[in-house]
C-alpha cells in the first residue's frame, strides 16, 4: 500500500463532483454515507475502510476501471484491515485477501477510489488488491491465496471488461512512479494469470 492521496483541492472536486452525480443523495436525510455498503465480490466479507482514506467516487460513470494492481500488505490481514480503519495512515485497497485459506475482505467499494497505488491517476482508474504477507516471506503465498485471488480478479475483470493480461493486471512495482516492489519476485505471475484466465 501506498499514501497515494490526492491533492487536497483535486480531491474536493471529485468528491464534489461524485455527490452532484448521484441523485439519492439529494433526498432529504439521505446522505452519502448512508449508501448500501454491500461487497461488490459474491463472498467476500465487508470490512469497511474510514471514510478518510479513499475517494468517493461513481466508477465506472465518473471514471473507467482499466487496472487491477496486486500488492502485498507487509504485515498481516488483520494489521492491514486496521491500517485501512485508521484515519491518520491515508491508505486503503479494495480487498484483502488473507494468506491461511484465501479468505476476501472487500473494504473500499469498487465505485469509490481507494488509496493504494502512489500514482493518483493508477488510484483513479485501479482496483487494488492487498495480500497477506510480506514479499520475502514466499509461504504467505498459499495454493488458497493463488485461487481465491485470481478468481477475485476474474471477477473483477468481468464487472469491468478489462482484458485478463499483463498490461491490466500489474503489480504494484509496475505502477509509473512507483518505489514498491510488491507483489516482489516470489509473486508466481505465470501460475496466477493462468489461474486468471482459466477462472470462469
Ligand atoms: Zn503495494
Amino acid at each position: 500500500m501506498d499514501q497515494a492521496a490526492p491533492l487536497p483541492s483535486r480531491r474536493g472536486v471529485l468528491v464534489g463532483a461524485a455527490l452532484t452525480a448521484v441523485p439519492y443523495v439529494l433526498l432529504p436525510g439521505t446522505r452519502a454515507a448512508a449508501r448500501p455498503q454491500a461487497p461488490d465480490h459474491p463472498g467476500a466479507e465487508w470490512h469497511p475502510a474510514t471514510g478518510a482514506n479513499y475517494t468517493a467516487s461513481n466508477r465506472p460513470r465518473g471514471h473507467p476501471v482499466d487496472r487491477v494492481i496486486i500488492h502485498v500488505a507487509q504485515t498481516t490481514f488483520a494489521g492491514t484491515l486496521s491500517i485501512f480503519r485508521n484515519p491518520r495512515k491515508q491508505v486503503s485497497a479494495h480487498y484483502v485477501v488473507r494468506s491461511a485459506d484465501g479468505h476476501v475482505a472487500q473494504s473500499v467499494r469498487e465505485a469509490d477510489i481507494a488509496w493504494h497505488a502512489g500514482n493518483w491517476d493508477y488510484n483513479r482508474r485501479g482496483i487494488g488488491i492487498e495480500h497477506e504477507g510480506w514479499v520475502d516471506q514466499p509461504s504467505y503465498f498459499t495454493d488458497a491465496v493463488y485461487e481465491e485471488s485470481a478468481r477475485l480478479t476474474a471477477a473483477i475483470c468481468a464487472r469491468h471488461g478489462i482484458p485478463r493480461n499483463r498490461t491490466h493486471i500489474i503489480g504494484h512495482h509496475e505502477v509509473p512512479g512507483s518505489d514498491h516492489t510488491d507483489p516482489g519476485r516470489h509473486w508466481d505471475w505465470k501460475r496466477y494469470m493462468r489461474l486468471v484466465r482459466d477462472s470462469a
